[in-house]
């Protein structure tokens, strides 16, 4: 296969809102993209605009030398990817695995792709549909340096920032994982703190500009985290164990004083608590990553 061919051709299995919106931008890009989806209909814009329709995946990744996956999870990777003919058709090509999942689910496909002659470069997306194709991407890559530098043109039809962590199969979705706690028990504070918001008689309206306010306040905080979990020197100068925990105290009675779960709260006073039971309550709270994970 030329490099030419390797350069502008990509195929696309999975077509759900983030498969359709990665097939469209290698679309727009003016790539020969052929795509497949498990329940059949979901190429019909897509074939409208160019697409190659591909009746089985096997049929699929025969197309390009280049396949990227993008599932809801490992589970539907595997359904889709280790059978014979498909796998018989991928040896020799390349799959990019966009799909959100573990690191141990990183490890065990790219030694199944190993197995088999397959390379294989395991990816996370870390921004919304509507960015792909845009600036605003963002998309995080593991595996062979070698692989991600061929196949990097055709990446770059997505646009967006593509970095390359490492040859370290797992930890595009080690940074995922990571990444999401971050996003989810943040979505989830905030669906809390409207709730009980509300039991106040406060409207989400209300709250939202004060609440942007709070969510300005994280970056520094992110900064000053990175130095004290990394050299394990936590400075509770200004905000020390002790306080937090009154202060998450503080959350916890008022939930439920107003019949409000308040589980994940708790959880995070719990650990305070512990640190402070432990002697450590003058130093700052991020030293509870110590109390999750000691070194
Ligand atoms: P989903 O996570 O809902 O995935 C839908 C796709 O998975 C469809 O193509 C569906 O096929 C396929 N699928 C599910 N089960 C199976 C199975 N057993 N066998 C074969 N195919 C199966 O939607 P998205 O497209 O949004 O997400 C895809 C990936 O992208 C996920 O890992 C997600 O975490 C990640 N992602 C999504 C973002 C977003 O904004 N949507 C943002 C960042 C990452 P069918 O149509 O046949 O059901």
């Amino acid at each position: 296969m030329t490099s030419h061919t390797e350069q502008s051709a990509v195929t696309v299995l999975g077509l759900g809102p983030m498969g359709r919106a990665l097939a469209g931008a290698f679309l727009d890009a003016g790539l020969r993209t052929t795509v497949w989806n498990r329940t059949p209909g979901k190429d019909r814009e897509l074939v409208e605009r160019g697409a190659v329709g591909a009746l089985s995946p096997e049929e699929a990744v025969a197309a390009s030398s280049l396949t990227v996956i993008c599932v809801v999870n490992y589970d539907a990777v595997d359904a889709i990817v280790r059978r014979d003919a498909v796998t018989g058709a991928l040896e020799g090509r390349t799959v990019v695995n966009l799909t959100a999942d573990t690191p141990d689910r990183a490890r065990d496909a790219a030694a199944w792709a190993a197995e088999h002659g397959i390379g294989y470069l395991d990816g996370a997306i870390m921004t919304p549909t509507m960015t792909i194709g845009t600036p605003a991407g963002v998309f995080l890559h593991s595996g062979p340096e070698e692989l991600y530098r061929r196949h990097r043109p055709v990446l770059d039809a997505l646009s967006g920032t593509h970095t390359h962590l490492g040859a370290d199969i797992g930890r595009a979705a080690a940074y995922d994982i990571a990444l999401l706690d971050v996003f989810w028990t943040a979505m989830a504070g905030y669906a809390h703190a409207m709730a009980v918001a509300r039991a106040e008689g406060v409207t989400a309206r209300e709250l939202a500009p004060f609440a942007k306010g709070i969510a300005e306040i994280l970056p520094p905080l992110f900064e000053q985290a990175a130095e004290e979990v990394d050299s394990g020197r936590f400075s509770g100068e200004v905000n020390p164990i002790t306080s937090a925990a009154s202060s998450m105290a503080h959350i916890v009675h008022a939930s439920e004083a107003r019949g409000i779960d308040a589980g994940v709260m708790r959880a995070a006073e719990g650990m305070a608590r512990r640190a402070i039971g432990r002697g450590d309550g003058t130093d700052g709270f991020f030293q509870i990553t110590e109390i999750l994970n000691p070194r």
